[in-house]
Parts: structure tokens; C-alpha cells; sequence
């Protein structure tokens, strides 16, 4: 299948923090490869901006070396990186003081489309918009966008949301969750509200549960310090997976315009019952021969934040009552993959020998790896000698299916050109972070206040046991996922 891409209108996108590491890795790779493919007007410029004391030259000689590093295709693409290089400028802003706006207002061009792209700390969100305004550099058009974290809780979320709508309005601002600029992700959207196969099974009647896993191999080391003021539920739960949660539950949005598919999001927010805390497992993995502890890498050994978190979720409405949502994600866990399961209830009435180990009907949705899906079945076992039942999968690997190009797209590319296109539907609009934030709080809360020291669970396993047992005493088992 050719990949059909249809070129943004011209832009200036003003980079802030553009010697950062996000920018080096993520983000000019992503722009790059939007220009490799055709999609970057000739037109479009990059202005990266920083507090360091660098002139055009050194910032193109940086970008080029982060290309180098970081951009798989900008080896074999030499003259088209030179192009790209043209299309870069630098000016020094001091964005929490007063250096560099006259000059930035200075580079940019009227009547083109304006993207700030605010890859620094949440702390600078306020002043940044507030300059943009103040210099008349942000028109009414201009779009601005924000990285994560959105907040550590509800009231810093509403205090940056304030912030940002004191300079811009909602439908300028861009919240990036980049789980929501993954292909698989968007392919739920799809899979759900493309085929009509799904819908009449998608509710309650007949799905037993839901199953939720964003399972990591890694640990915290090289950030630990930084994770330790987060911990799984705030660095994943109330973002990634609870957009997981919310594209999975939603309602059939009426248009898919970003309004529409928001709203249908927000309602399953509020739609969250409240969690009790024994519906909570939290854990931190153990040193394991000479890897360090959570502990060690978060250079705090009293630390009590979690580096694994496995709740149950269940969703007041009609669709889903009596189906619990599984949610869990971890650090140093057996593979890393991620993967929504849902998991369908048995039928009425089984007419054939109980089959050892059924684990019934399924359809696995994988975001990573191998992007694709998996129907589990159930069948009889092939040959002679009675009546066995045997469970079989259809696989579908995207990448197989479709003979996707060479070039997949990162989640941060996608998400850019949104933001050009002026496509607001893969960013959390203001009221689904509030949303998301008022039910993680009172959980995060309700654990600092009993004190809970999270279970201690060993790396390259599936988590602390409670998380076992959270399904075990449901009649129920996590699925083993597979890197
Ligand atoms: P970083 O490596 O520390 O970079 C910060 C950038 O901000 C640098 O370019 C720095 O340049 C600039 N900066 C700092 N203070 C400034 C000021 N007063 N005025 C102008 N520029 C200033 O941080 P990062 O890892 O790239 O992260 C950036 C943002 O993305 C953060 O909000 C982070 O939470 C988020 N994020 C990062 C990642 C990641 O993988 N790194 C992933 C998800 C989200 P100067 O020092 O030269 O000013």
C-alpha cells in the first residue's frame, strides 16, 4: 500500500527549548521525516529558541548532529537533510524574562500559520504564553503546544489550563499525549467505529472484562530522581492509559470532529466510579544481583512512589456496568508491550467437556509491538479420539497486512502536523485533563494519607503478586504479554 501524504499549508513553528532532549530526539527527527516524505511545504520554517548563546550556524550544526543521531532516515538522505537544514533558524529567548521577544516577533512572517511548540518545563507554560501575547507574536490563528506533564495534580492542571487561556483560547491549545498520536491507538477508533461487526458485542452483555497492560522493561535509572516525584500513576495511569480507557469505553462519537470525540471521552471520565483501595495494587521493583532497586535508581531509599501500578476500574454507565476495566503498568516487568484485551464472556451454555485452562473468546488489540490484532477462538482439537476443544488465535500484524512503508511515522509527527492542520482531536482538550486529574487525585491522596508503602515485586516478572491476585479473587487472570 502507498502512503498517500497530503502537504500542511506553510508554517513558522517556533521551537522552544530546542536544544533540549526532547527536541534533539523527538521532535526535529519528526519534522525532518515530515519533510522527507513530501509533507512540509517548501515554505515552512523552524525556529528553535533557547536561552543559550548560540547564532544560526551553531543551531543548524546541532540539528544536524541530532539528525544524524537520532533520525533513522538522515544517514541515507544527506542532500535532503542539507534542504531540511535550510529551513532552520535560531533565536535566543529567555522565555521567563525579557531577552530575545522583540527579535522573535522580528522572524516571523505575517499571514502564515504560527505553532509555538513549548518543549520546556510546565513552569515556563505561563510565562511563554503570556510573552507570545504581550509582543503581539501570537495572532488569532496561532496554535500552541504543550508537553507533557500537564500537572502533578488537579489544581497545578487547572492552574497551567488558566494560565494558557489567559493568552490563548482552548481551541489554540494543543495538550500532547503522544500515546494518542500512535498509529494503533488511532486504529481503535477504527476498528470500533469503521466496522460493525464490534458494536453490538461491545458492552457488558458480552464483554466479561476489559484488560489494560503498558508493560515496561526498563527502570527508572538516568531519571529516577525526576520519577520520583510521579510514580507510575501520575507518569502513566491518568494520561497514557487513561486515554487507553476512554478510546476503548467511549460512546460512537456522532462526527469525528476533535469536539465530538472529546466530549464522548470526558463523559467516560466523569462516568469513573470511585476506586477503594483494596481495588489498588501498587509495587516497586527490588534490585536484582548488581541492578539497583527502585530505591537505588531513585536515590531515595525511604522512596514510597510506585514503579507499578494494576487498579480496577468500573465504569457507571450503561454500557459497562458489571464490566471492570483491569488497568496496569510497571518498570522492570518481563517484556516491554503494550496491549488492550478484551476479554469476552462464555457462552450461555457449553455443550462440550470442560477444556482445561480455556481462557475464552478475545480480541487483543497491540499497540507494541507488532502493531496488530489477535481474535482468540475456541475450536476442536484436530484428529480422532473424542471431542477436545483447543483455543486458536487470527493474528494480524499490521505492518504484514498492509506492506507498510519502509518509513512508520512516530506518534510525534503525527501529532505536529495536527497542530498545522489546525486537527485538534489527538490532543487533551482543557476539561479531559481536569477530568482525568479529579479522579487520580483522590486515589494518589488516599495512599499518602494511609501511608501504603508500595509491594515489592522482582524485576522480569509480571509485578508484585497482589496484582495476580486483584483478578484471582474475580475469577479471573491477567493475560501474559509478549515483547
Ligand atoms: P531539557 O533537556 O532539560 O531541555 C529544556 C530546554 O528548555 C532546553 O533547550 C533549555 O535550553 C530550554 N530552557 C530552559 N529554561 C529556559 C528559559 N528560561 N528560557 C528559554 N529556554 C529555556 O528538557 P526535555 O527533556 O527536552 O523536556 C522538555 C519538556 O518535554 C518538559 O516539559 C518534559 O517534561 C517534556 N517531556 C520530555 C520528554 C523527554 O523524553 N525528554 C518526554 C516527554 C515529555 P537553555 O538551557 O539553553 O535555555
Amino acid at each position: 500500500m502507498v502512503s498517500r501524504v497530503i502537504p500542511v499549508d506553510p508554517f513558522d513553528l517556533v521551537l522552544f527549548g530546542a536544544t533540549g532532549d526532547l527536541a534533539r530526539r523527538k521532535i526535529l527527527p519528526g519534522l525532518f521525516h515530515r519533510f522527507v516524505v513530501g509533507q512540509m511545504p517548501q515554505e515552512a520554517r523552524i525556529i528553535g529558541t533557547a536561552r543559550s548563546d548560540m547564532d544560526r550556524e551553531a543551531f543548524v550544526d546541532l540539528t544536524r548532529t541530532s539528525l544524524l543521531e537520532f533520525s533513522p532516515v538522515a544517514l541515507d538522505r544527506g542532500e535532503l537533510l542539507e534542504s531540511f537544514l535550510d529551513k532552520i533558524d535560531y533565536v535566543r529567548v529567555d522565555a521567563a524574562g525579557t531577552d530575545g521577544w522583540n527579535a522573535l516577533a522580528g522572524a516571523l512572517r505575517p499571514d502564515t500559520v504560527r505553532a509555538f511548540y513549548l518543549s520546556v518545563s510546565p513552569a515556563l507554560f505561563g510565562p511563554i504564553a503570556s510573552r507570545l501575547k504581550d509582543h503581539g507574536i501570537a495572532t488569532r490563528d496561532s496554535r500552541i503546544v504543550v508537553e507533557k506533564p500537564f500537572g502533578h495534580d488537579l489544581a497545578s492542571a487547572k492552574a497551567l489550563n488558566a494560565d494558557l487561556r489567559q493568552s490563548f483560547d482552548e481551541h489554540q491549545i494543543y495538550r500532547i499525549d503522544h500515546y494518542l498520536g500512535k498509529e494503533t491507538v488511532q486504529n481503535l477508533m477504527a476498528l470500533r467505529f469503521a466496522n460493525s461487526l464490534w458494536e453490538p458485542l461491545w458492552n457488558s452483555t458480552h464483554v466479561d472484562h476489559v484488560q489494560i497492560t503498558v508493560a515496561e522493561s526498563l527502570g527508572v535509572e538516568g531519571r529516577g530522581e525526576y520519577y520520583d516525584q510521579s510514580g507510575a500513576m501520575r507518569d502513566m495511569v491518568q494520561n497514557h492509559l487513561m486515554q487507553l480507557l476512554c478510546l476503548t469505553a467511549m460512546e460512537p462519537p456522532s462526527k469525528f470532529t476533535s469536539d465530538s470525540v472529546r466530549d464522548e471521552k470526558v463523559k467516560i471520565i466523569e462516568a469513573l466510579e470511585p476506586v477503594a483501595q483494596s481495588d489498588i495494587v501498587r509495587g516497586q521493583y527490588r534490585a536484582q544481583g548488581a541492578a539497583g532497586s527502585y530505591r537505588d535508581h531513585a536515590g531515595n531509599p525511604r522512596s514510597r512512589t510506585e514503579s507499578f501500578v494494576a487498579i480496577k476500574v468500573n465504569i457507571g454507565n450503561w454500557r459497562w456496568a458489571g464490566t471492570p476495566f483491569y488497568l496496569r503498568t510497571g518498570k522492570k516487568l518481563r517484556a516491554r508491550a503494550s496491549e488492550i484485551a478484551i476479554v469476552f464472556r462464555d457462552p450461555p451454555h457449553m455443550i462440550f467437556p470442560k477444556m482445561e485452562g480455556r481462557r475464552g473468546n478475545a480480541l487483543i488489540i497491540r499497540l507494541q509491538p507488532d502493531e496488530g490484532i489477535t481474535l482468540r477462538n475456541t475450536i476442536k482439537e484436530p484428529g480422532p479420539g473424542g471431542f477436545r476443544l483447543a483455543e486458536v488465535s487470527l493474528d494480524m500484524t499490521f505492518a504484514d497486512a498492509l506492506d507498510q512503508p519502509a518509513e512508520p511515522q512516530d506518534a510525534y509527527e503525527r501529532l505536529i502536523m495536527d497542530v498545522i492542520r489546525g486537527d485538534q482531536t489527538l490532543f487533551m482538550r482543557g476539561d479531559e485533563v481536569e477530568a482525568a486529574w479529579a479522579w487520580a487525585d483522590p486515589l494518589i491522596s488516599g495512599w499518602d494519607e494511609a501511608g501504603l508503602v508500595p509491594a515489592p515485586y522482582d524485576p522480569g516478572g509480571s509485578g508484585p503478586e497482589d496484582a495476580l491476585m486483584l483478578l484471582h479473587r474475580d475469577g479471573r487472570r491477567w493475560r501474559e504479554v509478549e515483547g
